[in-house]
């Protein structure tokens, strides 16, 4: 199964990406995530994305294509995948296909998580997630223990930019000028799937399995 899925911030997509990779035994790879390690550790890669992440602007397409393009080499990639975070333009989408082309693959759906506005930055107003894996809370569903992560132990905190005003109007701007066209694109492709971002994390991932 190889996947793609987008939807606007706080949409739920880190969260449902998780749960999709369990359930068909697929690696969930997250750009965010990517970039987000990057930066932590100084790579290369981190000096590069860091002033983008930052200020909620994409990191160019030169750069993220080519990461995407190595992390879907990778052994533990070869039998599928969900992609989160991954394409955000057309640009990126065409040149995923391109490479799937290349090897004689291609998608199997695109799914996009849908939410109003308002419920999206609510949400990430209240997003906390795990500095050393990436699993997502909420201040409404913390972590069981001193906000240290269930799976990992990992310190959970705020993301910097879900705190920075700034930079997550200029996220939710980008998805909107950039990321949405996506669902016509793919729509063409008879590869869109929708579904309604609102309702619990169980009902949304039921939703999920039955359009996939
Ligand atoms: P996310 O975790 O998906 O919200 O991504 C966090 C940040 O990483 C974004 O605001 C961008 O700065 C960068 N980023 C993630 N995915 C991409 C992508 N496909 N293209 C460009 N920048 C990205």
């Amino acid at each position: 199964m190889r996947i793609v899925i987008f939807g606007p911030q706080g949409a739920g997509k880190g969260t449902q990406a998780a749960r999709i990779a369990e359930k068909y035994g697929i690696p969930a790879i997250s750009t965010g995530e990517i970039f987000r390690w990057a930066i932590k550790g100084q790579t290369s890669l981190g000096l590069k994305a860091a002033e983008y992440v930052e200020h909620g602007r994409l990191v160019p397409d030169s750069v993220t294509i080519g990461v995407v393009g190595e992390r879907l080499e990778a052994e533990d990639a070869r039998d599928g995948w969900i992609l989160d975070g991954f394409p955000r333009n057309i640009e990126q989408a065409d040149a995923l296909e391109q490479q799937l082309g290349d090897k004689g693959l291609a998608l199997d759906a695109a799914l996009v998580i849908e939410v109003p506005e308002e419920v999206s930055v609510e949400r990430i107003v209240r997003r906390r997630v795990c500095s050393e894996c990436g699993r997502n809370y909420s201040v409404v569903s913390p972590p069981a223990v001193d906000w240290t992560c269930d799976a990992c132990g990992g310190e959970v905190v705020e993301r910097t930019d879900d705190h920075d005003e700034a930079a997550l109007r200029e996220r939710l701007r980008l998805y909107h000028e950039q990321t949405e066209p996506l669902k016509a694109y793919y729509e063409r492709k008879g590869l869109l799937r929708q579904v309604d971002g609102m309702g619990t994390t169980d009902e949304v991932f039921s939703a999920i399995v039955e359009v996939l």
